[in-house]
């Protein structure tokens, strides 16, 4: 369904697939990537599910120009600079995954390409010179990331600020530090109880302490053994970035951490628990969504959620595409809200992008705000009493359509909410 304010377009024919040429180092990722390639029909059904085609109704914006420039690129057929614009425009949202007959794995193909043709050949760029050292250098170190937050915390409040489209990005999306409220002593969990490593992330922390401490009181009143050891970033981001060796260490960072014993790794951002099932290693523990482990566990509220008049809280869940596209859970979150007494409103298009996607928003804040703006339109005219959502890109993005909207509606962490029916 193409849905208003996006364009509706139709599809130009597919150019003819030039002759297969190789081109030295290219031949072996160009064979990887053509192998998973394969699996794409071309029949175009994943182009109505994807954001940027939406927005722009251009094959090379659509889930299948994508693979085809990106396996063309690794051949050597086309030039890398000439498909890196419509390759970084992508969300990354796997929303044509959900959509795809073939099966075809859209993120893994994204993710090989980026690591193994795109980022060794990007020419210098704002992004190469900038976005690249801030992705792997700063964003996945906790300190370094709470000390930049200082200095752009201050220029984001600068009058003039919002003329320069990145602080302007910024200023809209922070949210603002907040006072972690005190929390009152765990429940005692017998010795013999289940042990739950929680992964704090890197950004979660940082921007919204209160979800790591709400989720680790959650754990535990679900009746897990509960740990937060230093693992370090999981890599996600330098993932989408195609820092293929990065990714590996710090997956393997993550998984050394953890004592023997530990049964679940559980993550409350959706982008990290994607990446974690994907690159988790085969001995090593399970990795859960908060809301898998509370339902696993069989959490129970104490209290019910209401709203202003005493009624049901009304709730407008906002998918997080990691959990929707890229580990398929749809139900649990929903499960948890209604046995908390919440009425879970229906929204429009679950399963279109918020626009937030990592560091997405910050690179392409024009199709971000689109993007946000329809959103937040979706969940809004459900007349909520909260909006909640499962991952902290969406939360910054769904808190700034919000502002701009000059919306009061809060907008939670879905452990922030539950938290509440303790
Ligand atoms: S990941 Fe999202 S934005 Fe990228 S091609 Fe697929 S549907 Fe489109
Ligand atoms: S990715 Fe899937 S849905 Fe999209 S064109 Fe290829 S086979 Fe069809």
């Amino acid at each position: 369904m193409v849905r208003r304010g996006f364009a509706g377009v139709k599809l130009p024919a597919l150019p003819a697939r030039p002759a297969v040429a190789h081109h030295g180092g290219m031949q072996q990722q160009a064979s990887s990537l053509a192998t998973l390639a394969q699996a794409c029909i071309h029949c175009g059904l994943c182009l109505e599910a994807c954001p940027t085609w939406q927005l722009t109704g251009r094959e090379d914006m659509s889930p299948r120009g994508r693979i085809r420039a990106m396996v063309d690129a690794g051949r050597g057929e086309v030039p890398v600079a000439t498909v890196l614009p419509a390759v970084d425009a992508c969300l990354g949202c796997r929303a044509c995954e959900t959509a795809c007959p073939s099966g075809v794995r859209y993120g893994a193909i994204l993710e090989g390409a980026r690591a193994e043709v795109l980022e060794p050949a990007r020419p210098w760029s704002w992004r190469r010179m900038f976005w690249r050292p801030l992705i792997r250098q700063v964003l996945p170190y906790r300190r370094r990331f709470a000390l930049l937050m200082l200095p752009v915390r201050l220029i984001a409040r600068l009058p003039g600020a919002r003329a320069f489209p990145l602080f302007g990005r910024l200023s809209a999306m922070l949210p603002p530090t907040r006072q972690l409220p005190e929390a009152p002593n765990s429940p005692a969990v017998p010795q013999d109880a289940r042990r739950a490593v929680l992964l704090e992330g890197c950004a979660l922390p940082v921007l919204y302490p209160g979800v790591v401490s709400a989720s680790e009181r959650l754990l535990a009143a679900a009746g897990y053994r509960v740990a937060r050891p230093a693992t370090g970033c999981c890599g996600a981001l330098e993932a989408h970035d195609g820092a293929t060796a990065a990714v590996t260490r710090r997956v393997s960072r993550v998984f050394g951490a953890l004592d023997a014993g530990v049964d679940v790794v559980v993550t409350e951002a959706a982008g990290c628990g994607a990446h974690l099932k994907a690159h988790r290693p085969e001995d090593g523990p399970p990795v859960l969504d908060l809301a898998e482990a509370l339902l696993q566990a069989g959490w129970q509220p104490r209290v019910k959620l209401t709203g202003p008049s005493g009624a049901p809280l009304r709730v407008a869940y906002q998918d997080p595409c990691h959990l929707l596209h890229g580990q398929r859970l749809h139900e649990p979150a929903r499960t948890l809200l209604e046995r908390a007494g919440a009425e879970v409103l229906p929204v429009a298009d679950p399963g279109r992008c918020c626009g937030g996607a990592g560091t997405h928003a910050f690179l392409h804040p024009g199709a971000a705000d689109r993007l946000g703006q329809a959103k937040w339109d979706d969940l809004a005219v459900t007349r909520p009493d909260v909006v909640v959502t499962a991952n902290p890109s969406c939360q910054m993005q769904l808190d700034a359509a919000r502002r701009g909207s000059g919306g009061h509606l809060e907008v939670l962490h879905l452990t922030e909410l539950l938290v509440r029916a303790l």
